[in-house]
């Protein structure tokens, strides 16, 4: 069964000013497209590899094509990615339980912000922030290229809570190089809803 591009949760438009229209045609349609394309392709070419979930393709990543490492990881982040993010006016707020972990392990909400921040800005060339639960504790790390915490091969490995995709594609069209810009407006569009779901379900 070939892998498909999800529709987005929402209009194109629906995320400015944070994140612009033409930013989000081309990450979706044709970025995202691609890294579908491309892992249907790898997954075509060797047998090994049908019938499994991205899940499972994570769990031995180093042992597999490098071409199901990035094609997979993109088609995984951006699908979960699209969800991540919301309208304003309709990404919730954090739990008082998911709010209750940030204090406790990151030092509360601010100090959260700041450190993912720090970890997408910080992240040489491409990939991702990201806000995991480790051993029953949140942590704040990233990844490079379409790696994620879910691979073996991650220097930090855990369940997702928060990712926020910080390559050029992702921001470059608005914000050109400021990509510390971009994190900052990313906040006005995070799905807490979703944020909330995946923290009680790590
Ligand atoms: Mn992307």
């Amino acid at each position: 069964m070939a892998f498909t591009l999800p529709p987005l949760p929402y209009a194109y438009d629906a995320l400015e000013p944070a994140i612009d229209k033409e930013t989000m045609t081309f990450h979706h349609d044709k970025h995202h497209q691609t890294y579908v394309e491309n892992l249907n392709k790898a997954v075509d070419a060797d047998a090994a590899l049908q019938g499994k979930s991205l899940e499972e393709l994570f769990a031995t990543m180093s042992k597999l094509p490098k071409a199901v490492r990035n094609n997979g990881g993109g088609h995984w982040n951006h699908s979960l990615f699209w969800e991540l993010l919301a309208p304003e006016g309709q990404t919730g707020e954090p739990s008082a339980e998911l709010a209750a972990a940030i204090d406790r392990d990151l030092g509360g909400m601010d100090k959260f912000k700041e450190a993912f921040n720090a970890a997408g800005a910080g992240q040489f060339g491409s990939g991702w922030a990201w806000l995991i639960v480790q051993d029953g504790k949140l942590k704040v790390t990233s990844t490079p290229n379409q790696d994620n915490p879910l691979m073996d091969v991650a220097d930090e490995k855990g369940a997702v809570v928060l990712g926020a995709d910080v390559w050029e594609h992702a921001y470059y069209l608005k914000y050109q190089n400021r990509r510390a810009d971009y994190l900052k407006a990313f906040w006005s569009v995070v799905n807490w809803n979703k944020a909330n779901e995946l923290f009680a379900a790590a």
